[in-house]
Order: C-alpha cells, then structure tokens, then sequence
C-alpha cells in the first residue's frame, strides 16, 4: 500500500492549500463558498480566483519537498534529469509558456502517472517500464501536461463542497505528521473522509477527453510520433506483467472509455505518419529502472536471457542493463565485462562513462576512478550524474579543497541545486569551517522548500565564531530574508 504516499501528498496539497484560501479570501470577490458548488457559468475564472498561481506555487513546492525527501521516489539524478528534459522538451511545445513543471519518478509497480497542483507531475516506474517506446511515455506526460495546462484539478476544487474540503484539512494535515511512520499513515487514509477527497479526484470524461486532445498537440509540436498515444491505450488495456492484479491503476484516476480511444485513434489518423526512434537515454533510463526493480538475480537472468536469444529493441541497452544489476549484486568482474563490452560497441555516451566510474569505486581504486571522472567530465562537463559522482568521490577521499571547487563551478550552471550545496557543507566541515558550513546546509535546505531547517541551519551560521566580518553579514543578511519570506508565507 505504498502507493499511497504520494496520495497522501496531493491530499495535504490539495487540503492545505483550501485551508490557505479560507484566511486569504475573506474580503475578497467569489469569496461567499456558496457560490463555488452550484451553477458555474465559467470555471476557469472560479479555479483562478480559489486557486491562485502563487497558492499552486506554494503547493507544488510543498510536494516537491515531500518529493526531495521520499524513499519512495527514485532519487537517481540520471532518472531525473532524462525525465525532467523530456518533460519539459514537451511542456516547452504546450500553449501555457508559464507553467512550470517537476516531473519525478515513484518506485511502484502499478501503472500509473499523476498530476498535481504547482505542475508536478509523478510517473510510476511500472508506468515507465510498461511504455515501449518514448513516444508512449511521452504521451502519458503530455496528457498529464494537459491536465495542468487546462487546470483540471483547480477546477474540480473549485467546484467541491467547500465546508467539506475545510473539515478534510485537518485530516489531510494529520496525515502530513504521520508520514515519517507509514502505519499510522495508513490507519488514518481508511477515514471515510479522506478516502472521500481521494474519490473525487478522479477526471471527469470531459478532462480526459480535454487532456488528450492538448496532449495530443504537444506530442505533434514536441516532434514525437502521436500514434504513441493510441498504443499506449492499447498497452493500458491490456494490462501488463509488471501490473499487480486488476485493471492498472491508471485507468482508475484517468478512465479509458471507447469513445475516448475512438477520439484519439481517429485524431491521430488524421495526422502526419512520423516514424520517432526512441532515444538511447531512453532505453539506458528503463534499463536502469529494470535493473533496480524487484530481485536483482531475476532481473539478470531476464537481461542475459534477452541478450542469448536476441531479444531487445536496443541491445547496448540490455548489456547497459545488465551492467547495472551486476553492479547492485557487487558481481564487479561481471559488471566490468558488460561495460567493456558497452565501450567496444555502443556509441559513447554520459551514463555508461558514469557507470564505469562507479565500478572503479566499488572496485576500491580511488585512483582509477578519480582518473575516469576527470576524463569524462572533459567530455561531458555539464553531466549532472557525473559531477554528483565526482563530487562524492572527491569527498570520500577527503579532498575537501577539490570538492569545493567542483561544487563552486557547478553552481554557476545549477544555482537551484541542492547536492551541490550539500557537497560544499560536507566539505567545509571537514576542514572544520562551522559558519560555511551551515551556511551550505541552509542553502541546501532552501533548495529544498524546506524553510524551517533552512532558516535552523543559516541561525547556527550567524551563531558560529569562526568567520570573518564579511561571511557574518551575508549570514546575517541572509537569515533576514528567510525569516520574511516565513513570515509572508504565513500570511498570504
Ligand atoms: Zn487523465
């Protein structure tokens, strides 16, 4: 029942942000509940004015911390930068150029994808394995882009029971408390109130039908083959071996009826044949997913199976696969023979340079892998992935100088990028710096929507006696501005 997490998270989103609305709309037009459940005569003014973008922003930041923090969520910055580009590459081809969006990735089985208020949109690994091509996953994430786009959710809102939504806030909240202890999580969501808002999220025909025709039309501009939309319903309706029971869940929240796979089939037939080869990052991404799925010794025996008996769309991708699983099994030899293999017949590539890398740490050759990272970030110098392994080698070696100056450079080009502040932070403690240190930390924490710690970590900077006049005022200057903007988010 893990899956539910993320429910829960839209929940308190959800919740909170209504409990957000009842203080801020006092005094304000539309304000009067009544007038949101009955006889709408245009919902999208009633969801702007319930639902304003700063409350989304702040909702969908409030997941994306639930997010940054989730076992549940794969945490993998390859995983997260591959989703994030393909999103985003489609979000950019949406009629709403100032959406913004955070796509993630759920460790579940079911097949599933969510989206939730502030453009953050969830993909179920089962959801992601189950596509067999990018054009298929594509087309999930653009229907979800639909979703947000056309302010489905804030229009269901708008139009739910307004005292009925209040009273769900606390519930939702509770439920917020008792994430870190799961049991207690799942207790609470058997309340017939919260299982009541789970309900009503589900999208009416009118909102699916909507979203596939945007998602349609992003899949077009984005330059992916549209027919992956009519294949993945296909793929939906027949379930799939990685689906655990029943009709995947997917089509719980988003029903496929006949009338929609005829409206799209016949959407599709009306445009340009485009034939779209999935991309290798693609076929390295699922492999990747595979490889962490489930039992690491089925997971190899079904790659090396794919590979004796030439089944496979991407062969580098089932040795890339298989690579990754020996790896997690710490059978280095194996591991090693797979990656040599990937570098005598695959074309270069980011994620098999970062992969080899890994082997040389795991082989325990500081070294080598020191030598790997250096060489291919001369290639690839903006890789996510490889300065992340860089950055931790660096710092389990102690080269805390060298550590510092890699997190530097990066964060000219990622500046929202926590790692490289928690990189920095590690790094000055142990030169034993307490005032950049916290400082780091905090920033991190603020990376991370997480306010409180952040302004925890920036107060111990101010308290710590070991910097100069300079580094005390940006500290000080610093803890300022967060303490307003916990003040301004308190009171909106
Ligand atoms: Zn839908």
């Amino acid at each position: 029942m893990k899956l539910k997490t993320i429910a829960i998270a839209t929940l308190i989103a959800i919740t909170s942000m209504q409990a957000l609305s009842d203080d801020s709309l006092s005094g304000r037009p539309y304000s009067n509940a009544t007038t949101l459940d009955t006889n709408l005569p245009d919902l999208g003014d009633v969801s702007q004015t319930v639902f304003t973008p700063l409350d989304e922003q702040r909702i969908g930041e409030q997941i994306m911390r639930e997010v940054a923090v989730s076992d549940e969520v794969v945490q993998d910055v390859e995983v997260i930068d591959y989703l994030n580009a393909l999103g985003n590459r489609l979000a950019a081809a949406s009629s709403d150029k100032q959406q913004k969006f955070n796509f993630f990735v759920v460790q579940d089985n079911s097949i599933n994808a969510f989206a939730m208020p502030g453009g953050v949109i969830g993909v179920h690994t089962g959801l992601f394995l189950a596509a067999k091509s990018e054009s298929e996953l594509a087309s999930v994430l653009g229907h979800e882009i639909g979703h947000v786009t056309q302010r489905h959710l804030a229009r269901m809102l708008a139009a739910q029971k307004y005292d009925m939504v209040k009273n769900i806030a606390g519930i939702a909240l509770a439920l917020l408390v008792a994430r870190a202890n799961p049991d207690l999580a799942q207790g609470a969501l058997t309340t017939s109130a919260a299982v009541g808002v789970q309900n009503q999220l589900d999208y009416t025909r009118e909102h699916e039908r909507e979203a596939d025709r945007v998602g349609l039309q992003i899949l077009s501009n984005a330059g992916f083959d549209v027919r992956g939309m009519p294949a993945f319903f296909t793929t939906l309706q027949h379930g799939s071996r990685f689906s655990e029971g029943g009709a995947p869940s997917f089509l719980r929240t988003h029903p496929l009826t006949g009338e929609r796979i005829a409206d799209v089939t016949n959407r599709v037939e009306q445009m340009p044949y485009r034939q779209v080869p999935s991309s290798i990052e693609f076929q390295y991404v699922k492999a990747k997913l595979q490889a962490y799925h489930g039992v690491v010794e089925t997971n190899i025996a079904v790659f090396e199976q794919n590979i004796r008996e030439r089944r496979f769309v991407s062969e580098p991708a089932e040795h890339y696969g298989l690579a990754v699983a020996y790896l997690r099994k710490n059978a280095l030899a194996q591991a090693e023979k797979e990656i040599v293999w990937l570098k005598k017949n695959a074309p270069a590539h980011a994620m098999v340079e970062n992969l080899s890398a890994k082997l040389q740490v795991a082989k325990n050759n500081p070294q080598a892998a020191g030598k790997h990272y250096e060489t291919a970030l001369k290639i690839y110098p903006d890789n996510r992935g490889l300065n992340y392994g860089y950055a931790e080698h660096l710092l389990a070696i102690k080269q805390a100088d060298n550590a510092i100056k890699l997190a530097k450079s990066q964060q000219r080009l990622y500046p929202y990028d926590a790692k490289f502040y928690e990189v920095l932070a590690s790094a000055y403690t142990m030169q034993n710096k307490q005032l950049l240190g916290h400082q780091a930390q905090g920033e991190a924490y603020f990376r991370k929507y997480d306010l409180t710690r952040a302004i925890e970590q920036m107060d111990l900077a101010v308290k710590a006696n070991d910097g100069d006049f300079y580094q005390r005022s940006i500290v000080e200057a610093r803890l300022k501005e967060l303490r307003r903007m916990q003040d301004s988010d308190k009171k909106p």
